[in-house]
């Protein structure tokens, strides 16, 4: 659905072309194929010049506990989310290897580090068309360095806002959240640029860290959220990606990105079950890498075959970590808390999570 009056369209003519390393789509002429040099050569091979115009690939770039997608076509590219401030090398360096020159679109979608930490060598390496973030600014340095990089380069913030539709090249995006003047306050998560990306009868659902909340608006929206492919918001997390959520979008594939063993427990077995539950095909960054997805417009391949460990992230410090639940509570607690006179009953914290105990707002215990 569109939102007449406040669709703002930018149409790239010439001037966003971007040069692509021979626009060789990765391979597959068919069927699964691991991304092995052989393989992508093979699959090169039988593929007309044609046939490469009409492909889109989305790159899932392994930054570990972070997000970093490459949107590239033919004639287009757009970088959502740029990994932490450490991996801002190792995203410049990956846009290069995949030859990319201009970036029609940056999109950071929220303040946090593990999303814009590399974004200011992004900005200060490529030539960039448009910025877009969420309304939303913050204190912490990493934020900052991005804006400098922006005024550096004299680029401007395009605001994200919902409703709101961009050509990509041929393609089109449409903005899913943060709706306009809303204010999500100090939830840097929920103000996460979400975004929807058609190829042909083919799309891609972003939806940065948001929240349940958030899911829940862009449920109310009406606009169009069904995606053949769907990133995991919040690294797979079991604050979003509720069965609601995931019932409109319907995608058959999910990606997450998270890093081996990363101290939030991402992904949730909750969610690795309802993803099993639906048969969606899950690949993830910890344990494949980077992984591709090339749509021709009428179906999606991928660089590897679909995950089947169900491994849920593992917590290091919640395992270590001691706190104490009492015998009839629903809270749990750090050794001295006031509700614990009675009894005190001590367990880890990763048990107190999985017991779905909540945190007592008294004594405040690690989380
Ligand atoms: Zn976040
Ligand atoms: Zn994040």
């Amino acid at each position: 659905m569109k939102i007449s009056g406040t669709i703002r369209k930018w149409t790239l003519g010439m001037a966003a072309v971007v040069w692509l390393a021979g626009a060789v789509p990765m391979v597959w002429n068919g069927g699964l194929k691991q991304a092995a040099a052989a393989g992508k050569q093979d699959g090169a091979k039988g593929r007309a010049a044609s046939v490469a115009e009409e492909e889109m690939e989305v790159h899932f770039i392994d930054v570990g506990q972070a997000d970093s997608i490459l949107v590239k076509t033919s004639s287009a590219a757009m970088l959502i989310d740029a990994g932490n401030n450490e991996d801002g090398d190792l995203v410049v360096s990956y846009l290069k290897e995949q030859g990319v020159k201009k970036l029609d679109y940056v999109v950071g979608t929220h303040p946090h580090e593990d999303h814009i930490g590399g974004m200011d060598d992004v900005i200060n390496s490529f030539e960039v068309e448009t910025v877009i973030l969420p309304s939303k600014t913050h204190t912490s340095k990493t934020f900052l360095d991005v804006l400098t990089a922006i005024k550096k380069n004299q680029l401007q913030i395009t605001p994200a806002c919902a409703g709101d539709e961009y050509s990509l090249g041929k393609d089109e995006f449409t903005i899913l959240s943060p709706k306009k003047k809303e204010d999500y306050k100090d939830e840097l998560n929920n103000w996460s640029v979400c975004l929807r990306l058609e190829h042909g009868s083919t799309s891609f659902v972003f939806t940065g860290d948001a929240e349940s909340a958030v899911e829940k608006e862009m449920l109310d929206s009406g606009l169009e959220l069904d995606g053949t492919v769907y990133k995991a918001a919040h690294h797979g997390s079991e604050t979003s990606n509720t069965e609601e959520f995931l019932d409109a979008v319907n995608p058959e594939y999910v990606v997450i990105s998270c890093g081996v063993d990363n101290q939030y427990g991402h992904p949730d077995l909750s969610v690795l079950e309802e993803l099993a539950d639906r048969d969606i095909e899950v690949f993830r960054t910890d344990e494949q890498g980077t992984v591709v997805a090339a749509s021709d417009g009428k179906m999606v391949q991928w660089s590897t075959k679909p995950s089947t460990s169900m491994k849920e992230g593992k917590n290091p410090k919640a395992v270590e970590t001691t706190v104490y639940i009492t015998s009839s509570g629903e809270k749990y607690h750090s050794q001295g808390c006031r509700y614990l006179k009675k009894s005190s009953i001590p367990i880890t914290l990763e048990e107190a999570q999985v017991g779905e105990y909540t945190p007592c707002s008294v004594c405040h215990p690690p989380n």
